[in-house]
């Protein structure tokens, strides 16, 4: 079970999200727990403001430290809880980082607005996570995609555990292609090797189509992957051409 507690000046924002499917049904099960925590309410002044100009001048508004703090330390379970402040600047979200993250008991997501919050929150925070370079409008979609890529690691979340295993990115390969009915569709066939039942024959091939399509779409992640020497002879049957440029020693 992980416990999740999110700083927010927008609760409403995570009422659909977190109120459908299996994020639902997790909460439900009692696999994961969601608090909402306006941040407001950790504010002294009787117009609980959060915010303020930025010293030194510029644009817009900064969050401010102390009803972020209070916040925090409110929550904050001793030695089991993790604060992650949802940022541009932050380390790059990946499914590494999801099943790091999914490892924790309590996670509390700090939300962003504005400009960003003041550089003091650096000493009441564990780490900065953001989900990619590019600039939303608050911390609050990054941490639902954060929460969503956690809970669905934890067991039971996700109804059959080896879909999760097979996942894109776990194991460094894109997914191999996957078809459902009908077998036929305006031409285009199911490949025969998924209908004869031979379990072994699909799991090569699987394999193999997974190495070609991580070489033709993340060739990146190929470099990094552990791949056995089946794997590389795998590869040299589907990318005859393209893995002869690969040098043997690209190939771990
Ligand atoms: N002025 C800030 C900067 O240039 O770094 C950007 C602030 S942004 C408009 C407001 C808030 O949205 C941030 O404090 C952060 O919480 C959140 N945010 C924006 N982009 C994000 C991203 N790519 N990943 C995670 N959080 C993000």
């Amino acid at each position: 079970m992980i416990h999740f507690d999110i700083i927010t000046l927008f609760p409403q924002m995570f009422i659909s999200p977190l109120g459908e499917s299996i994020l639902k049904r997790a909460q439900q099960n009692g696999l994961i727990k969601i608090g909402i925590h306006q941040l407001r309410d950790h504010t002294d002044d009787k117009h609980h403001v959060t915010d303020d100009t930025p010293y030194g001048g510029g644009a817009g508004m900064v969050m401010k430290v102390e009803p972020i703090v209070k916040s925090i330390e409110q929550l904050k379970r001793p030695g089991q809880t993790r604060v992650i402040l949802m940022s541009p600047q932050g380390a790059m979200f990946s499914q590494g980082a999801a099943e790091r993250l999914s490892a924790c008991a309590h996670l509390i997501l700090v939300c962003g607005r504005y400009e960003g919050v003041d550089e003091r929150i650096q000493f009441f925070i564990d780490e900065e996570l953001s989900i990619g370079d590019y600039i939303l409008t608050g911390g609050e979609l990054a941490s639902l995609v954060i929460i969503d890529a956690v809970s669905r690691l934890v067991p039971g979340v996700v109804g059959e555990p080896t879909s999760v295993v097979e996942d894109t990115f776990s194991g460094s390969l894109l997914k191999y292609p996957q078809y459902t009915k009908p077998r036929s569709f305006r031409g285009l066939e199911v490949p025969p090797v998924l209908l004869g039942g031979d379990h072994q024959k699909i799991y090569r091939w699987r394999r193999a189509e997974a190495l070609k399509k991580t070489w033709h779409k993340r060739p990146d992640l190929l470099r990094q992957a552990s791949l056995t020497e089946e794997d590389k002879k795998l590869l040299q049957e589907v990318t005859p051409d393209n893995t002869m440029e690969m040098s043997k020693n690209e190939l771990h």
